[in-house]
């Protein structure tokens, strides 16, 4: 019996819904998480899979046929009819290939049937999906391997239920074909070294925990004036279009009281989400006009990972029962705010909370201070491979622009943190505050106030009280690959601090040896912090001066990915073979070779059916009351016409040159000239917009779109 289909989607979002019993109810109500395991599976099963999701254990097989049947009866009681391996390819989607529960009891009749053999392993046919040479076409075969430490959850529409199992997904031969694998990798990779340097320290964790809480940026925008602009319909931004008067100069957007229909829209992508058991918490206006913000609560990375998936095809969905689409682009809109995703990161222990922690006397808190120099180590050393951790077509546009953190990979301590850097590398010097010689290890400085940092929000990589934002990473990129870098090179560093540490455990040696080694970090790598504005000027010269790799574009970022030390890295932490990351970088210059193309393959297309007809009418129009007026025998409004022809015409003269030059960059295969020409087109045409009359006009404009009303 297919029951109790509750549809998020079409959830009521009247205030009934908001009961804590409601509430508590609907939590979490559409996955196979821990309660929904409590009571489904027998108490040894249960436990063993809590050794494997608490603390990350290897999985016992052998419960693998009851795990399956209890989530398969939990399935049927939600009113699932199919199930599929879910995964994340290659590229920035996610991927399901259903199969349903069904099979023919053999007497006319039917069974539904979900063996522990189909939760484990599916293996669908590979050989669309994007490998980056790792596998010819006619290798079709493919391996989806369920991850059980994130839970499966049900994807819903109107009529229809699929229980979906979060998968990794790799080729025949072993090697990793998506993102969640290396991400795996590169959490067990920074737990074993953060295990080893906390052993150093005398501390045994139970496990070490990987975490990540991504805020999503996002636009909405007018569903019946999206279908009017090709250019968003199919490259995701505008590619024409000039600035209306008032946009976000006024700053009355962020933050401010949210319109009533935006309103309702969240309120049931939070139902949506609570339902999946995305800890959806914090929603708000961004700065530019329809722009806005949703972030959950943090959670361990694969699972915050597979849960911002979620969110983003949760946020894209509810918006159309709207009328609006979602814009998940990092610059839908040219010279306002572009979208980030802040990958808010930390490691932790059960016991400790986060290692990221200064505590009340940050000078002296040597745990803290060895993790901390150790971020700033692994960012000034691999900062390039950080940036191209972000690098896409889209982030190109964003980076460095209108608010957003610039192309060069620096850290915001805050001035006391900073300070205490600058005291460990004069080891001995004196302390700004109290003139006292400092010391690891001895409390002689004042303590400091408990919030030890001030916000910064032009800081591509911040420190934020207990854990580091990464700002720079895109709206529409998965956080998987951005995390699994981090955490990489994090492990690296950690892994040198530890072999340098554990000879001296239990020896008097041991606070001396920690003291120079952080000095010698701090002053090899204390060039990548910097507190002050990253969206100037100066600060680009600075970082010159600095020698800080400033990489703007995402080809250049991406030759870091196939650079002998980094396959090294790669390797020795077990994360990517030198094929997988050959294989990411392959795929990673297809697509952003393709999307160029596409954008300017659309912008001709707008320029011929668009924008020439449209001009041409203008120019029509205008002859004729040349004609009139001439006809009428009048002397007036006569100039002003004749000025206004030759003003539109001049620029209606340059679109042929625009559209040759475009043309032969296509034609060519150079994403460079391309978007060179795109932007000497959308110049010309953003010219004419101001001067053509509104209702000849033929898309809507950036005042239209950037102002959500009322249906
Ligand atoms: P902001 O004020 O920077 O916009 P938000 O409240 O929007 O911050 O989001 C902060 C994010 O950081 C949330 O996802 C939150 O759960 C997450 N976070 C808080 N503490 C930690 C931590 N120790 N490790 C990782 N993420 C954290
Ligand atoms: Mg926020």
């Amino acid at each position: 019996m297919l029951c109790n289909i509750l549809h998020p989607m079409t959830m009521p979002t009247d205030t009934s819904m908001n009961s804590v019993e409601a509430l508590e109810a609907l939590y979490g109500s559409d996955t196979f998480g821990i309660k929904t395991m409590e009571k489904y599976l027998s108490k040894s099963a249960f436990k063993k899979m809590m050794l494997t999701i608490q603390m990350g254990g290897k999985l016992d097989m052998s419960i693998a046929d009851e795990v399956a049947q209890a989530m398969k009866v939990w399935a049927l009681s939600k009113g699932a009819t199919h199930y599929t391996h879910w995964f994340q390819p290659l590229s920035d989607a996610t991927a399901e290939k259903h199969d349903s529960f069904v099979e023919p009891d053999r007497k006319g009749g039917m069974i539904c049937e979900f063996t522990g053999k189909n939760l484990i392993q599916a293996e669908p046919d590979a050989s669309s999906f994007p490998s980056g040479g790792i596998r010819a076409t006619f290798e079709a075969r493919g391996y989806t391997a369920w991850d059980p430490t994130s839970p499966a959850f049900i994807k819903r529409t109107a009529n229809t239920a699929t229980l979906c199992i979060p998968t990794a997904f790799c080729s025949y031969t072993g090697e990793a074909l998506d993102k969640k694998t290396p991400l795996l990798r590169s959490m067990a990779a920074v737990a074993r070294q953060t295990t080893r340097v906390l052993n150093c320290f005398g501390i045994t964790p139970s496990c070490v925990e990987t975490n990540l809480g991504a805020e999503q940026e996002y636009f909405l925008i007018d569903r019946n004036l999206y279908l009017k602009r090709p250019d968003l319909i199919e490259t995701g931004r505008t590619l024409f279009g000039c600035l209306p008067p008032k946009h976000q100069q006024m700053e009355d957007h962020y933050f401010g009281s949210i319109k009533e229909r935006v309103l309702e829209f969240m309120t049931s992508v939070d139902h949506a989400l609570w339902t999946l058991g995305v800890p959806s918490k914090t929603r708000h206006n961004e700065a530019a006009p329809g722009q806005f913000e949703i972030a959950p609560l943090f959670e361990p990375c694969n699972v915050a990972v597979d849960h911002n998936v979620m969110i983003m095809d949760v946020l894209e969905r509810q918006a159309l029962k709207f009328n609006l689409v979602c814009l998940l682009h990092e610059k839908p809109y040219t010279s306002v705010n572009g979208s980030g995703k802040h990958n808010n990161w930390s490691l932790s222990t059960p016991e400790m909370g986060s290692l990221f922690s200064p505590g009340k006397t940050p000078h002296s808190n040597k745990l803290f201070l060895t993790f901390l120099a150790s971020v700033i180590q692994c960012i000034d050393k691999h900062a390039d491979l950080l940036r191209a951790s972000i690098a896409k077509a889209g982030n190109d546009h964003r980076l460095g622009a209108a608010e957003a953190p610039p192309a060069i990979m620096s850290i915001f301590l805050g001035d006391e943190l900073t300070d205490i850097v600058e005291q460990i590398k004069h080891g001995g010097a004196q302390s700004s505050a109290c003139k006292t010689t400092m010391e690891l290890g001895v409390d002689i400085l004042p303590e400091l106030p408990k919030d030890t940092t001030d916000r910064n929000r032009t800081s591509p990589f911040a420190f934020t009280g207990n854990k580091f934002e990464f700002r720079a990473v895109g709206s529409s990129q998965t956080c998987a690959w951005p995390m699994t870098v981090l955490n990489t090179i994090m492990a690296e560093t950690l892994d040198e601090v530890a072999t340098r540490l554990e000879p001296v455990v239990g020896t008097p040696e041991f606070n001396k040896t920690l003291q120079n080694l952080l000095k010698e970090m701090l002053t090899k790598h204390d060039r990548v912090i910097f507190n002050g504005n990253g969206y100037s000027e100066e600060w680009v010269e600075e970082a010159a001066r600095r020698g800080l790799p400033h990489i703007k574009t995402t080809l250049e970022a991406l030759e870091v990915l196939s650079r002998p030390d980094t396959i090294e890295l790669m390797e020795k932490y077990g994360v990517l073979s030198r094929s997988e990351l050959l294989a990411r970088k392959e795929i990673q210059v297809e697509n952003f070779e393709k999307l160029i193309d596409i954008e300017a393959k659309t912008c001709l297309s707008m320029l011929h059916t668009i924008y020439m007809p449209a001009v041409g009418m203008q120019m029509q129009q205008i002859c004729e009351t040349v004609a009139a007026i001439r006809q009428a025998g009048l002397s007036v409004g006569l100039s002003a016409a004749v000025s206004k022809a030759e003003a539109i015409g001049a620029l209606y003269d340059e679109i042929p040159g625009r559209i040759t030059d475009l043309e032969q960059a296509i034609a060519a295969g150079q994403p460079e000239a391309m978007r060179f020409a795109m932007d000497a087109a959308r110049a010309t045409v953003d010219a004419l917009e101001p001067l053509v009359a509104a209702d000849l006009w033929p898309v809507p404009t950036y005042a239209e779109m950037l102002n959500i009303h009322s249906k």
